[in-house]
């Protein structure tokens, strides 16, 4: 009898495990830092062609925000409700304090951590008031660089770009593959980078600015992520 009991127990604690399985890892990649980083790194593993490590991103054209700060609050959202979905998290930095690490050393981050997928939030400008929306960037098709992680890529953009339209209803600007982004070329995992909206837009910088927005936007994030995953997006709340 009490061989019985153990053996129910064993059982059920494997059917357990095996249900909940290894937790996926995403890293989460706000965008930028407190300061710009104007030294060069290669585009890709064994280019001779270089670009600066990074520019300094945009800012709000009403609120001033720096566009490392939206990025950054989104992104711990974001972290919070992955978390709570039974996601391992792993983010690029936590404050924003510092001069940006460059596009090699944000890949590197993801490819040790073994990302199921290396999400890159930003928000765009432009020298036009007028542009707004949202859109997605994946990785073009680079033979040795990002064959392997190309149609995973592409997939992950197309489904957390929807998700993440829906939930900020923004005007939907689609997806852009790009060939000569550092921190796409060196990324071993797949990997999309998300722009949210316009903080050159005066509507889409005050929207963006408030805590409904914010929210708004890592929750789409959320939900695109654990569909791509094949998890169910209910669980973002
Ligand atoms: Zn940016």
């Amino acid at each position: 009898m009490r061989r019985l009991v153990l053996l129910a127990l064993v059982v059920g604690l494997g059917a357990a495990a095996a249900r909940a399985g290894t937790p996926p890892t995403v890293v989460i990649d706000p965008g930028h830092d407190l300061r710009a980083n104007l030294a060069t790194e290669p585009i890709g593993p064994g280019s001779s062609v270089r670009k600066i490590l990074d520019g300094g991103g945009t800012r709000g054209v009403v609120t001033g925000i720096p566009e490392a700060d939206l990025n950054l609050a989104v992104a711990l959202r974001l972290r919070r409700l992955l978390r709570r979905a039974g996601v391992r998290v792993v983010m690029t930095r936590t404050t924003t304090s510092g001069t940006s690490m460059g596009n090699i050393a944000r890949a590197e981050i993801a490819n040790r951590a073994h990302a199921a997928l290396f999400l890159r939030i930003h928000a765009d400008g432009s020298a036009d008031p007028s542009a707004d929306g949202t859109h997605t960037l994946y990785p073009a098709l680079e033979k040795g660089w990002t064959d392997d992680i190309y149609a995973r890529s592409r997939r992950a953009a197309r489904i957390v770009q929807a998700a993440l339209v829906r939930a900020l209803g923004f005007p939907d600007r689609g997806l852009q593959e790009h060939t000569d982004f550092t921190g796409f070329n060196w990324s071993n995992v797949p990997v999309i980078l998300v722009e949210l909206g316009f903080m050159t837009n005066p509507t889409e910088d005050r929207l963006l600015a408030t805590d409904r927005y914010r929210q708004r936007a890592a929750q789409g994030l959320c939900r695109g992520t654990l569909r791509y995953l094949g998890r169910s997006p209910t669980a973002c709340g």
